[in-house]
């Protein structure tokens, strides 16, 4: 087992600990499963940066880059 607690596939010992720290957090959240606010399923995914859509109903709405609720910079 590696010891780094955010591991994150792909970029191996490449750009330094703390971009790869910070990397694996928005990759992290960029795939979890989102409830779609139309039918309430849990398949909405981003297709761009700020798009969401919902691969169910194909419901888009605008959110935040990484993230569907906008949160302030990090
Ligand atoms: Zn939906």
């Amino acid at each position: 087992m590696p010891k780094a607690k955010e591991a994150v596939r792909g970029l191996g010992a490449k750009y330094g600990g703390t971009l790869r720290k910070r990397y694996a957090r928005v990759f992290r959240t960029l795939k979890q499963a989102r409830e779609c606010p139309s039918c309430s399923s849990m398949r909405l995914a981003r297709t761009s940066s700020g798009i969401w859509k919902c691969k169910s109903c194909g419901y888009t709405v605008a959110g935040g880059a990484y993230e569907l609720a906008q949160t302030k910079a990090r």
